[in-house]
């Protein structure tokens, strides 16, 4: 057993702090704010109403009982969850009102009756990305790829091989709209390019695979809300002895000779032998390594798409929104190109709104709800955010009451903003980019940061801007490749 320090407390950082202690090594989280959580953390507005502050939607949850089980525990007795049906509710441009079911057939039966494409057509591009997925995701996203050992096994060699026919020289776009004449449907499936913050029209067709997540395996609720995993792990991870330590931000990693020697905080120096850092990969360099040589070319990959979040408090119940909702704008390849080309926010952006207070009745007073509302946004670049936001806010009230038939600005009891600058101070990530590195090319997966460090032995990373990239199922993987690599 050896002391180890894990630097944030982010959800990767949790569980990885989880699974080292399950391997009997004494664990010390060192946090900068005053609790866990850090993307995933919760927030509370006056008049009643809660709010998962950052993730939203949840897929692959035995990922998270995984963990509960390698402690010897029963997920159960510390989280639940039940999969949600209807997924999604969807608001097209023209009027057009879907409803994405949990059961694909059911589903597929919905497409043909609202957008007239035959449920035939709809049923073979979904089991085609489930293929996809089976094919592939074992392996670029459970193991690590910067390790030689990991080209020698014979599952990656197959998942190496399946890659061209997956699609690397077209667009998940060009994908789709050969799938489907209806623009629509389109529009539906590009969308899932935003789950790691990639533009559809640049992001290679392998991540057509995307949606398998959500309707080949289902979308989740968390009882209590997404925060409920971070705080049931924090409570695991406590009752194997991790000790959190919040309000004390790394300011150093520490080397003696070629390795790591500890860390300087704010509060003092600790000897550790091994560090974790939970921290986005690009500060862990330039603040916490100021003398030690940065990997450049990993360090400049263009980030992902960034938030900006409106929490309402609403006065008022829409019994057709369920807890995804999604209002499509008119034109998304322009959306995209103000983010991606443009770095700033088209003036009739797509709107996502998630409700828990359905599911959670406590997430808002009696006939009112909690609307989370996000637009897609570039990083943080400099950019007029004061300006943008009062724009874009305009726009999205327009947007979701033409489509509700009400006056929504009128319904707003309570009130507050997250933007990608607001983002990046809470929670250190680069620009506020939500998952750390975009995917819009084709090598993406393999330009991530590695979970470890070439130069300084010792040292590992884990969460949303290192491999696998971001989003939660993805950093409970790093987590878990992270305790993987430590046992070797
Ligand atoms: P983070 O959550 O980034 O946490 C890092 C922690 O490290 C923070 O607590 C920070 O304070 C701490 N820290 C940083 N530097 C230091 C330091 N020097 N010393 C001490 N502590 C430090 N994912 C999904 O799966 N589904 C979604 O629907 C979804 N929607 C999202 C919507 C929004 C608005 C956002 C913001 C994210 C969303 N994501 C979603 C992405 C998901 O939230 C992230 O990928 C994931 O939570 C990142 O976890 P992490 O462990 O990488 O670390």
């Amino acid at each position: 057993p050896q002391s180890v320090a894990i630097i944030g407390a982010g959800v990767a950082g949790i569980a990885t702090a989880v699974r080292l202690a399950v391997q009997g090594h004494r664990v010390t989280v060192f946090e900068a704010q005053e609790s866990f959580g850090g993307k995933m953390h919760q927030l509370e507005l006056p008049g009643g109403y809660r709010f998962d502050g950052g993730p939203s939607l949840f897929t692959l949850p035995h990922l998270v009982d995984e963990l509960f089980q390698l402690a010897g525990r029963n997920p159960h007795d510390y989280f639940r969850y039940h999969r949600l049906d209807p997924i999604t509710q969807y608001f097209f441009a023209d009027g057009t009102r879907l409803t994405a079911w949990a059961d694909e057939e059911r589903f597929a039966r919905e497409v043909e009756e609202k957008l007239q494409v035959p449920v035939a057509e709809v049923l073979a591009f979904l089991r085609r990305s489930g293929r996809a997925y089976e094919a592939t995701a074992g392996t670029f996203l459970q193991k690590s790829l910067h390790k030689a050992g990991t080209y020698l096994s014979p599952d990656v060699l197959k998942a190496l091989a399946a890659l061209p026919q997956l699609g690397l020289t077209s667009t998940m776009h060009q994908r789709h709209a050969a799938a489907f004449q209806d623009p629509r449907l389109v529009q539906l499936f590009d969308r899932f390019a935003t789950y790691n913050g990639s533009d559809p029209y640049q992001a290679p067709a392998t991540l057509s695979m995307i949606p398998h997540l959500e309707h080949g395996l289902g979308a989740y609720y968390p009882e209590g809300g997404i925060y409920a995993i971070a705080q049931s792990l924090v409570r695991l991870a406590e009752e194997l002895g991790v000790e959190f330590r919040y309000r004390e931000p790394v300011l150093e990693i520490l080397t003696a000779g070629k390795r790591v020697s500890g860390l300087k905080t704010s509060l003092g120096t600790y000897d550790f032998g091994l560090v974790v850092s939970n921290m986005d990969v690009v500060p862990t360099y330039r603040r916490l390594l100021p003398h030690q040589p940065a990997p450049e070319r990993t360090l400049s990959q263009p980030r992902s798409s960034s938030a900006l979040i409106f929490y309402w408090g609403i006065g008022q119940r829409f019994p057709e929104l369920g807890v995804h909702n999604i209002f499509f704008s008119q034109d998304y390849r322009r959306e995209f190109e103000a983010i991606f080309r443009e770095k700033t926010i088209a003036d009739d952006p797509t709107v996502y709104v998630n409700i828990t207070s359905g599911h959670t009745p406590t997430d808002a007073p009696p006939g009112h709800e909690n609307w989370f509302v996000m637009v897609n946004v570039p990083h943080d670049q400099g950019q007029d955010w004061p300006t943008l936001i009062k724009r874009t806010r305009a726009a999205v009230l327009a947007r979701v009451s033409q489509a509700l038939g009400t006056d929504v600005a009128s319904l707003i009891r309570a009130e507050q903003v997250w933007d990608p600058p607001g983002i990046e101070a809470r929670t250190s990530s680069f620009g506020g980019a939500l998952y750390g590195s975009s995917s819009n090319n084709t090598l993406a997966a393999f330009l991530r940061h590695p979970n470890f460090s070439g130069q300084l032995p010792g040292l590992y990373f884990c969460g949303g801007s290192v491999h696998p990239g971001g989003g939660i199922p993805l950093c409970l993987l790093s987590a878990r490749i992270v305790s993987d690599l430590l046992k070797n």
